[in-house]
């Protein structure tokens, strides 16, 4: 049984509802034992005031989001490079696990993935650099594959682990089930991430059906997702972070009173 402490709060969880500052307090009440925020919040808030009232407020920070958007200008530009460097030097400020990249889909007009993925891994490569220097693991999220046209060119775990094995130390994954719960190979891929290629661990829930490609993702257990039966190949190579409720949901969740969806965060996780 997963109990509060063992849970990170994505913001985007709430975004709707609430700011950072209130994601920070709504944690701090309701026992939660981390917080993963997104860049937009945390500029908003300002890094450093965001990064104190983390820390004064004792939560583990499992991730930062999100770094990568390498093929956002149809080649690797130096935008984009210094874009991703200041998101590394985001991270280090706030003490996060990792740098959670959503790579980039293909380009506008683009029909040639093989160039968009290789415009990806020389992304990665710069990012790695300065994430080694600022001691921030940089963690690849496999994106379901029916994102791969519009965010991320990355759709599997096998595929992000190729890229970790070329890339070398300081590179890892990203795990969402909401991503790669269907994978034949995920058993597979889990064991071969092991413990130090697994950085980050999100939960939610697939509904059946899905509303939006998007928006409509579930609270866990309102959808198909062996949860608990990941959680268990996770944690049996030795993954013991928090695991990161990340739900878009805008029809729902988005719409609840957010202490409401914190409740329900809790009681859910009880059965995953
Ligand atoms: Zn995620």
């Amino acid at each position: 049984m997963l109990t509060a402490d063992r849970i990170s709060l994505n913001t985007a969880t709430v975004k709707e509802q609430w700011t950072l500052a209130d994601c920070i307090d709504g944690c701090v009440r309701h026992g939660f034992g981390g917080i993963s925020p997104w860049r937009d919040k945390l500029q908003e808030m300002g890094v450093d005031a965001a990064a104190k009232a983390i820390r004064d407020a004792g939560l583990g920070v499992s991730g930062l989001c999100r770094g990568g958007w390498y093929t956002a200008e149809g080649a690797l530009t130096q935008a984009v490079i210094d874009d991703n460097h200041r998101a590394v030097d985001e991270a280090a400020a706030i003490g996060a696990e990792c740098l959670v990249m959503v790579v980039g889909g293909l380009p506008e007009g683009s029909k040639d993935i093989r160039g968009a993925r290789e415009i990806v891994r020389d992304g990665l490569g710069k990012t790695l650099e300065h994430g080694r220097k600022a001691g921030v693991p940089i963690a690849i999220e496999p994106l379901h594959p029916m994102y791969a046209a519009d965010r991320a060119v990355v759709s599997t775990m096998g595929q992000a682990l190729d890229l970790c094995d070329e890339l070398g130390d300081g590179i890892g994954v990203a795990m969402d089930v909401y991503h790669v719960w269907w994978d034949p190979e995920l058993s597979a891929q889990i064991k071969r991430a092991g413990k130090s290629r697994m950085l980050a661990y999100h939960i939610c829930d697939w509904l059946n059906p899905t509303k939006d490609l998007l928006t409509d993702r579930g609270m866990m257990g309102d959808g198909v997702i062996d949860i608990a039966g990941i959680r268990a190949e996770v944690e049996a190579i030795g993954f013991n972070g928090l695991n990161e409720v990340e739900i878009f949901s805008a029809e729902t969740w988005w719409k609840a009173d957010p202490d409401a969806v914190m409740k329900t965060i809790i009681e859910r996780a009880a059965i995953c």
